[in-house]
């Protein structure tokens, strides 16, 4: 007769749900290549299981239980560059866009123009100065199950500040906003390479577009599972378990 499983193993159990779409884990499979199975080496290379080198922790992945995400651009900027005038909501979408194109099209998405019912909410932060070395582009707040790794809300906050050049309001500010939703898509914690968008360090003032490993590690963090995920799904945790909000703050 077997021993109740210990909490310990229970919650690996649980991690591996995280991954997965069930099956994996473990054991050679026998020469089938196709389908792909869910798990940490969906596609590779991916950044899923690096070490973040900002603070050295262990990288943890979180997924949304349903699509589509209600996204509501909560406040907005326009600054005007050479008779051109430029909106932080234009930019932020311009961003999230990356993400939908990364997921083959298939992650939906539906812009609101209320809290309510709002799954992610984005923000313009007017700062007094420029953020100096090391200073906050933007940051993301996620709260989330622990036992399940499922999300219950985001929150993005990017900060502008007086004297903005061109580069910095529109590359800088796009480069930034995609970063900060691959921590409200998935990501709870960063690449360890330079060349990815979801690397530690950002730029102020120059764009980056998705890497092929941030893509991958966006597609393996869900399984490609974006069009089955119905939004009938509501985060869920344990019995009795309350959500628990954490903040990335995102530098240069
Ligand atoms: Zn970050």
């Amino acid at each position: 007769m077997k021993a109740p499983l210990p909490i310990v193993a229970a919650g690996t159990v649980i991690l591996i749900g995280i991954f997965g779409c069930g099956g994996g884990g473990g054991g050679s499979s026998s020469g089938n290549t196709t389908p792909l199975s869910c798990g940490p080496e969906y596609l590779t290379p991916n950044y899923t299981q690096a070490t973040d080198p900002g603070d050295n922790e262990p990288n943890l992945i979180l997924t949304w239980p349903g699509f589509p995400l209600n996204v509501y651009y909560q406040t907005e900027e326009t600054r005007t560059f050479g008779g051109n005038t430029f909106s932080t909501t234009d930019i932020f979408q311009d961003a999230l866009a990356r993400w939908v194109s990364a997921s083959g099209g298939e992650m939906a998405i539906n812009t609101i123009s209320t809290t309510t019912g709002a799954d992610i909410i984005v923000n313009v932060n007017q700062l007094g100065a420029a953020p100096g070395s090391g200073g906050t582009l933007g940051f993301t707040q996620v709260t989330y199950f622990p036992s399940t790794g499922q999300i219950v809300s985001a929150r993005i906050t990017i900060n502008t500040w007086p004297g903005m050049t061109q580069a910095q309001f529109t590359n800088g500010l796009r480069g930034t906003t995609t970063h900060e939703f691959g921590h409200a898509l998935f990501l709870q914690g960063h690449s360890d390479n330079t060349a990815d968008n979801m690397y530690y360090q950002g730029s102020s003032s120059t764009d980056k577009v998705l890497s092929t490993r941030d893509a991958n590690s966006f597609l393996t963090a869900y399984c490609g599972t974006f069009a089955s995920r119905s939004r009938s799904r509501e985060a869920v945790g344990a019995p009795g378990e309350q959500p628990v909000t954490i903040t990335i703050n995102c530098g240069h």
